[in-house]
């Protein structure tokens, strides 16, 4: 089956794109959405050449329409490639950091691609070196190495998880350049509606599917994209060789998710920001992490490089992780679970992660913004705040 990219008119803007892309060609009696194809294996005689399908493990036509969504939505020139999760197409990532090589990655880069290039790091794959990723001068010293290797691969991730620290993507990718190193950008938590880091001169964008892009906490799903064939070409042959691939029905569940992104981005980010201010505001918070809030550190950046502040904000809790814990089960409108980016709020405490950094503080709480009515998410958090830290029994500037 084909599809209809090159019946679009250039230059949609984005919100069109995720409704529009991937949609199948328009001829008489042809259906508005692509079908699901199940089979592990393609008809096919004489040499298998370049563009063949051959086998299910190489290629899936239900992959296809995600794929040239999620490439044109991130601004690249070719399809993205998708995996079988996040951390998959992290793998796939990772492997092109070359033996003997260096790494640069943020020290609050998410949980899981951090302990993977921890271990591979631990067997002498490559040396690993973690860094503030909001500290420019930093960053800078670990990609030249100052008098060691260089970096071959700057990690990149903004808003940092959990942490929510804004790195300066344009001029790290600059720096990195400099020093031929590839930059891989995480942009799980802005998604392309709000950010586009091959437009700010990375290489290769990454995304844990599984959070807004699908949208609806019932798929788990990785992709890459990137303008650079070489690159692609090597990831797509890590896919291939590794084996991390799609099943039909989640990229199909994916690409009916991705119909209503920017819907949900629009929501869920207009409800983050109020619920900031308010959480701010309140004295049974000591911190609020969000970079939508004007006095937050990464603001100038964000509102630089970023088209909103995404849906995501972290809260310290007065009274530490056992308050933190205590609010998190006085919730009842909001869930508690890890992940984020589904059209549910959900809350969790970090720490409770074995191998989240300790430099996350204890009573760290995460909150994804779904996209409920935005009172009734406040007057949750009110009922358990109070449950737990009585707003007048702590005054702020005792804490
Ligand atoms: N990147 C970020 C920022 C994430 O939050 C996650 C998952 O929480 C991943 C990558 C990994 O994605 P997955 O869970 O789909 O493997």
């Amino acid at each position: 089956m084909t599809y209809n990219a090159a019946e679009h008119p250039k230059n949609l803007s984005p919100d069109t794109v995720v409704v529009a892309a991937g949609r199948p060609a328009r001829e008489h009696d042809a259906p508005v959405n692509p079908p699901i194809v199940l089979s592990s294996t393609y008809v096919g005689t004489g040499e298998v050449v370049d563009g063949d399908r051959a086998y299910g493990r190489y290629s899936n036509p239900t992959w296809d329409p995600l794929e040239d969504a999620l490439g044109q939505l991130e601004g690249a020139t070719l399809p993205a490639l998708i995996f079988s999760s996040g951390l998959a197409a992290a793998s796939a990532a990772l492997s092109l950091v070359p033996t003997g090589g260096v790494l640069v990655m943020p020290t609050h880069s998410y949980q899981g691609a951090l302990v993977m290039a921890q271990e591979q790091a631990a067997k002498g794959l490559f040396t690993l070196r973690t860094v503030d990723i909001a500290n420019n001068d930093e960053v800078i010293l670990a990609l030249t190495g100052s008098g060691e290797k260089a970096a071959d691969m700057l990690w990149l991730e903004s808003p940092t998880n959990p942490m929510l620290e804004v790195a300066d993507i344009g001029l790290l990718c600059r720096s990195a350049q400099a020093v031929g190193a590839i930059v891989v950008t995480d942009n799980t938590f802005s998604t392309p509606l709000v950010q586009k880091p091959l437009e700010l001169g990375a290489d290769i964008v990454l995304h844990s599917v599984t959070k807004y892009l699908a949208g609806h906490s019932d798929v788990i799903l990785g992709a890459l994209a990137t303008s650079n064939p070489e690159l692609r070409h090597a990831l797509l042959h890590h896919r291939s060789i590794h084996g991390a691939i799609a099943g039909p029905f989640e990229a199909w569940l994916a690409l009916r998710g991705l119909r209503t992104l920017a819907l949900r981005v629009e929501r869920s980010q207009a409800s983050a920001a109020v619920l900031a201010e308010r959480l701010d505001a309140h004295d049974g918070v000591t911190k609020v992490l969000f970079p939508g809030l004007p006095s937050d550190p990464g603001h100038q950046r964000a509102t630089a490089q970023m088209s909103g502040f995404g849906s995501i904000l972290c809260v310290e809790v007065a009274g530490g992780a056992d308050a933190a814990n205590a609010l998190v089960e006085a919730l009842q409108v909001w869930t508690p679970a890890t992940s984020l980016g589904g059209v549910e709020s959900l809350i969790e405490r970090r720490r409770r992660h074995a191998n989240e950094p300790e430099t996350v503080p204890a009573n760290l709480l995460r909150l994804s913004v779904g996209i409920e009515n935005v009172e009734d998410l406040w007057s949750d958090l009110e009922q358990a705040l109070a449950q737990v830290v009585p707003a007048t029994s702590i005054p702020r500037d005792a804490l």
